[in-house]
């Protein structure tokens, strides 16, 4: 299986991404998100697009 599929942070089409009860980080954005710190001028998108996943997962289960 070899389907390109969009990340769900940066919209990136990507090969292999990690995936996460379907959705996919590409492998910058897992790079990125391994070193967030809080005191980043963009960590609040970051958070929100967690926030995201978190709740269509919670829905899912
Ligand atoms: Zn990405």
């Amino acid at each position: 299986m070899d389907d390109k599929v969009s990340c769900s942070f940066c919209g990136q089409l990507t090969y292999r991404g990690l995936r996460i009860h379907g959705e996919v980080i590409c492998f910058a954005c897992e790079q990125r998100l391994a070193r967030l710190n809080v005191a980043d001028a963009d960590y609040p998108q970051w958070l929100d697009g967690l926030r995201t996943l978190w709740h269509k997962w919670l829905k899912g289960t």
